[in-house]
């Protein structure tokens, strides 16, 4: 099918876009770090495609199994029917990911993967060998991200992103921002958000289904770093209150942070893990929440008890998107890309680390190859820029004249390549955002 360059339109309505006044640029192939445009122009996708790309665009690897999966059959739905590839994925990824998470249930994008957690660790309450119907709450972080369809907007704790919606919304159980920029002084960052956390579980754990945490990194927060040692610490409060813990790996997991899964680096096992985005190296839509065995078998029931997990989705499981998560997880097994990324990722700040005595640079921060830089009015008291100065899109727009594609959230730039991406491409990378930073401010 040959496709000319469309004239553009406002027949797509693109998500979280002012329709009314943005300049679209449209690709039309892709290569590597690279993206190719419709007028030409080669663009570094500085951030991976919304964070998913992993092993560059258009791997010969990942194009040969989709292909390959395409002479076979394009999708079978699993309810009540499955596809070979898909059994396959649900397999391998019992072996990658952490501890004895064992279980996997598909579906088709992040929020989708949040929602299913929800419903599960809901569900599992109800009819777990000792049931206790009243935990029906969650418990999720300041500034906390999932995605969003409704359950997982619920759990947001974004102003801007979410607060529009709340008459449509469950009201979680709200947790600190467990930032170590912004931490009040002559404190120890993880004694005092793990105490914030522990005195919310000790007052609610009797309602509480689980807690919701995305290990780590907050991404679409601003890259908020947490200290470390707090996942560990959430684990074991979990386990010590009884309430499920739930980890989003979403934007951490497949290799950003530097493991395979960012819950690795403090040795947790969740309950309930899910992953999207990186899950199929970025190519095709596929989320999946992976349970571990005592709440997989709360579900295990004669068709007579209904105990049945009820959830499900058209496209959870298609096979095109599983072969690709196949190729996806070969390529991490036969190269050593996981390894590489925290040296890529302390060069990269390293180099941005040119900044540092920037007097409109409060912050840079991240792990592995996610990096956020932080603008501010003032670095003595931290204060963010007047949000009418606009001064995050205007630095990203600078550094797509510079033909790097970057992202901003809020007064947070962005930068989340590809994990291939090379020293000289970060060097590429790292010019555009200190030159944009320089030219805007
Ligand atoms: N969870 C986290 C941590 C995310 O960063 C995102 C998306 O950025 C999501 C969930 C939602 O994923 P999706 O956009 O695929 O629905």
């Amino acid at each position: 099918m040959k496709i000319t360059a469309p004239p553009i339109t406002d027949a797509h309505w693109r998500g979280f876009t002012p329709m009314a006044d943005f300049d679209p640029i449209i690709a039309r192939e892709g290569e590597g770090c690279w993206l190719t445009t419709t007028d030409g122009r080669r663009i570094f996708d500085g951030v991976s495609s919304l964070w998913c790309n992993v092993h560059g665009h258009r791997h010969p690897k990942i194009d040969a199994a989709v292909r390959d999966q395409l002479d076979r059959v394009a999708h079978v739905t699993t309810l009540g029917m499955s596809c070979e590839t898909t059994e396959e994925l649900a397999i391998r990824l019992a072996e990658i990911t952490p501890g004895d998470l064992g279980h996997t249930f598909f579906s088709s994008d992040g929020s989708s993967a949040v929602e299913a957690a929800l419903k599960m660790a809901f569900q599992y309450w109800q009819q777990c060998p000792s049931p206790q119907p009243q935990k029906t709450q969650f418990l999720a972080l300041g500034s906390a991200y999932h995605g969003d369809t409704t359950g997982a907007v619920s759990l947001g704790g974004i102003k801007y992103f979410h607060q529009l919606f709340a008459p449509i919304l469950f009201s979680p159980v709200r947790g600190p921002v467990p930032c170590t920029y912004r931490v009040p002084d002559k404190v120890d960052p993880l004694t005092h958000y793990a105490g914030q956390i522990e005195t919310l579980l000790s007052h609610h754990h009797d309602q509480l289904a689980a807690v919701v945490i995305e290990p780590l990194v907050q991404g679409a927060a601003g890259m908020i770093t947490h200290p470390a040692g707090l996942l560990a610490a959430v684990r074991e409060m979990c386990d010590r209150y009884n309430v499920l813990m739930i980890t989003d790996e979403v934007a951490v997991g497949f290799g950003r942070t530097g493991r395979l899964f960012a819950s690795e680096h403090e040795s947790v096992t969740p309950d309930i893990m899910c992953m999207g985005k990186g899950l199929t190296g970025g190519y095709l839509p596929m989320a999946a929440t992976i349970a571990r065995p005592h709440v997989f078998d709360a579900f295990l029931a004669p068709a007579t008890d209904s105990k049945q997990f009820f959830h499900g989705h058209t496209f959870g499981g298609n096979p095109l998107a599983a072969a690709a998560a196949l190729a996806s997880i070969d390529l991490f097994n036969e190269t050593n890309l996981v390894e590489s990324v925290e040296a890529k990722g302390d060069y990269l700040r390293q180099r941005i680390g040119t900044l540092s005595g920037h007097s409109n640079v409060g912050d840079i921060r991240g792990r592995g190859l996610m990096v956020g830089i932080e603008i501010v009015a003032d670095r003595e008291t931290k204060a963010s820029p007047d949000p009418s100065h606009q001064v995050g899109r205007k630095v990203c727009q600078a550094a797509m004249e510079r033909g790097v594609w970057i992202r901003p959230l809020s007064d947070v730039i962005v930068a989340m390549p590809p994990l291939v991406a090379t020293n000289e491409e970060l060097d590429i990378l790292a010019d555009a955002i200190i030159e944009s930073i320089d030219q805007t401010l």
